[in-house]
């Protein structure tokens, strides 16, 4: 085993893709809608076809708030249908575990069960000489973000989470949502929201590109002994021109002129079906763009920023790790809704599409690895009435292309259901050595811990 492994090609560039809070069958609703069948998406050819555990050291449910949580367990999860539901992992301390290998507590970002800073594969890539980035559609100080590049006790603390990234962190790229004087919508307001940013004095700071922020200097990447300081960008031509850049900027905070997220926030009609008709709708059958640029004209796609980021990040000759996060699916499951939720992983599948063909394009398989999944589950989708029939697991019902997926949400939380989990290009194949878990009705997964230690593996 170790032999094989020892003969496998080291990855020059690493690119994880996570569609928040996308279980199993919310990624085989979107299909259907996409396709009119279970599969039809790129990443449905791609040689590595596993499922992740999203399984937390500590979980948060009513009955057992701090107690170490056991591993999944797979007959319980298919004859007792409440089993995933009362062992709630979340998305910062799933991005903690899937960047630096380790097990740790609900609400962690980037630290152990005793609270102490755990090495992530981003800092490790650094240590390797390669460029990093961290990528999303919601705000950038968010979980999945802040689990890759932070290090703090808890979640909350935006202002704490934020300084990591900005001061703490090497990375080059940090792109996502969370800005102070725009609306949901993207409309400007005249009194600013700092929460998602930190605070005023951080958002001054790093905004007028200082090489101190809040009191505290940011890092020095390069090795010269003096800070490299960021350089803000905001609006969508921005990031349109960051795509193409021939001498981008060493290091990139971009925060997209809306408040919350990119799409999912934004005002729609209240009937579900109909703000994802509207939102489907409004993309031009020629636009290949994801359908939420079309849909507010003023907004970057989740392809626009990746692309960005990748321009960035290819500049080095050692090559790079970036994450790349559809941040919002997890809030559209949260609200139990279907249309808007869907919209989010068609535009998820989007930004992977384009993704593929950068690597097609820019780089190739032989040096690239990518790696499609999600953090957790969450709604506990399953088929109409499964909750009356546990006896039997059904599929989601056929549904035509085009046609509104019939689905059922159990939950507004999270769940410890199994993810998908795709890979492809150099290394991939290395998943196949972790993958020794079955599950009875998804076949071999691996911990989700297991990215980052596969990663460490072919870095060291
Ligand atoms: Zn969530």
């Amino acid at each position: 085993m170790l032999f094989a492994f020892e003969a496998q090609a080291t990855p020059k560039n690493i690119i994880i893709m996570i569609t928040d809070g996308c279980g199993d069958n919310c990624f085989k609703a979107a299909t259907l809608y996409q396709y009119g069948e279970y599969e039809g998406q790129i990443y449905d050819l791609f040689p590595i076809k596993l499922h992740s555990s999203s399984n937390l050291a500590v979980s948060v449910s009513g009955q057992n708030r701090h107690a170490l949580v056991p591993p999944y367990a797979t007959e319980k999860v298919w004859s007792d249908f409440k089993y995933v539901m009362d062992r709630l992992p979340c998305s910062a301390a799933c991005a903690t575990q899937m960047a630096t290998g380790i097990k740790t507590y609900y609400g962690a970002v980037g630290v152990d069960l005793d609270t102490n800073n755990l090495e992530n594969i981003n800092e490790f890539a650094v240590k390797k000489g390669k460029s990093t980035g961290v990528v999303t559609t919601v705000n950038w100080s968010d979980g999945t973000p802040a689990g890759f590049s932070a290090h703090w006790p808890t979640r909350k603390n935006l202002e704490a989470v934020s300084k990591s990234m900005l001061c703490d962190s090497k990375l080059n790229v940090i792109i996502g949502c969370g800005h102070p004087f725009y609306d949901n919508n993207g409309r400007h307001r005249n009194i600013p929201n700092y929460t998602r940013v930190g605070s005023e004095r951080i958002w001054n700071d790093f905004t007028h590109n200082r090489p101190t922020i809040d009191g505290k200097p940011v890092s020095d990447i390069d090795g010269d002994g003096k800070p490299d300081a960021w350089t803000f960008l905001e609006s969508k031509d921005d990031f349109v021109k960051l795509i193409t850049m021939p001498n981008p900027p060493k290091r990139v905070i971009g925060t997209v002129q809306v408040a919350a997220t990119l799409q999912l926030s934004r005002d729609l009609p209240d009937e579900e079906n109909e703000a994802f008709k509207q939102a489907i709708l409004t993309l031009p059958e020629e636009n290949t763009d994801s359908l939420l640029a079309t849909v507010t004209q003023t907004l970057p796609s989740l392809d626009t920023l990746a692309l960005g980021a990748l321009n960035v990040l290819k500049q080095n000759p050692n090559g790079f790790l970036v994450m790349i996060e559809g941040g919002a699916v997890d809030w559209g499951a949260h609200d139990n809704f279907k249309g808007r939720m869907l919209a989010e992983q068609i535009s998820f599948n989007r930004a992977v599409e384009t993704v593929v063909r950068w690597i097609e394009t820019n780089s190739s398989w032989d040096e690239t690895m990518l790696v499609v999944t999600s953090d957790h589950e969450t709604g506990y989708i399953t088929a109409p009435n499964q909750a009356e029939d546990i006896s039997t697991w059904h599929e989601l019902p056929y549904t035509k292309k085009g046609e509104m997926p019939k689905l059922q949400f159990n939950s507004t939380h999270h769940t410890c259901s199994l993810v998908p989990l795709y890979a492809k290009g150099s290394g991939s194949e290395c998943f196949n050595i972790f993958a020794d878990e079955t599950d009875t009705r998804y076949g071999r997964y691996i911990q989700n811990t297991e990215i980052a230690q596969l990663i460490f593996m072919l870095w060291r």
